[in-house]
């Protein structure tokens, strides 16, 4: 972080929580530390309170976006949601290949393939998640998993594709369990990323790709995470749910570390 040619933006991951009156009281309260912020602030809010929010938002820096989305335009998808309907819905970004989608849903990394392309196609920034499992972490497979990932859920893209994508770097044991990754460990994996970008595709676009880490992100280890060079931003989910605590990982990007 505190790189001039990578802004930072900090991700609230909301799941399966808030209604559209609770986002939009959320969203006034959180109005004031997103205006004096350094960082970009940005919220994947539920598909019901999309509209809403992003209503409300319109009056803020803060930006707001979808959890996931189907990978077709329309269909027979019962249940399911398309590019174009969030987009219309005030959508700025999507996130894709969470962890949770990845194990609940058994999403794979072809169909995160095709959903980043659409995304990108309506002009929609995907936030492309990457991880791996605990057992995967404890039997060393740890760079081995995330360069698959990257390899299959990146596979066809061009220079300017890849400028438009986010990564995040979310290791699923550390997702919702109180146990993050050490801000090396966590930089470690964010260079690993950052040169794999470097080595398929250009220096240059390695260098100007925006990767998130996540991961029991909490007011208390967010500085420390942002101050590691390659890491350009927070994909932050309990912790977003209250402004007091999300205000306060806001805040961190203010703070100047030199
Ligand atoms: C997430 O949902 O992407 C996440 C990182 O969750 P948490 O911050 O709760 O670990």
């Amino acid at each position: 972080m505190f790189q001039a040619q990578r802004p930072a933006i900090i991700v609230g991951n909301w799941k399966m929580h808030k209604t559209i009156a609770e986002a939009k009281s959320f969203i006034e309260e959180l109005e004031p530390a997103a205006r004096h912020a350094k960082a970009k602030v940005w919220l994947a809010v539920p598909f019901t309170a999309i509209q809403a929010s992003a209503e409300i938002a319109r009056k803020s820096p803060i930006v707001i976006g979808a959890q996931n989305m189907h990978e077709q335009e329309s269909g027979a998808f019962t249940g399911e949601i398309s590019c174009s309907m969030l987009k219309e819905a005030g959508a700025a970004f999507v996130i894709l290949g969470h962890s949770e989608r990845r194990k609940l849903f058994h999403e794979t990394d072809a169909s995160i393939n095709k959903k980043i392309k659409v995304a990108l196609h309506h002009d929609m920034s995907p936030i492309v998640c990457v991880g791996e499992t605990l057992e995967q972490h404890q039997n060393g497979l740890t760079h081995r998993i995330i360069e698959e990932q990257l390899s299959l859920s990146l596979q066809g893209l061009n220079v300017t594709d890849l400028e438009k994508v986010i990564l995040a770097y979310e290791p699923v044991w550390a997702i919702g369990t109180g146990r993050n990754a050490t801000p090396e460990q966590a930089q470690d994996m964010h260079r690993f990323c950052r040169q794999f970008v470097g080595h398929h595709w250009t220096t240059a676009v390695a260098e100007k790709i925006i990767i998130l880490y996540g991961g029991s992100v909490k007011p208390d280890n967010a500085l420390a995470l942002l101050t590691e060079p390659d890491i350009d931003g927070l994909l932050v989910g309990g912790s977003s749910l209250s402004v007091n605590s999300f205000s306060q990982i806001i805040d961190c990007c203010n703070i100047n570390v030199s």
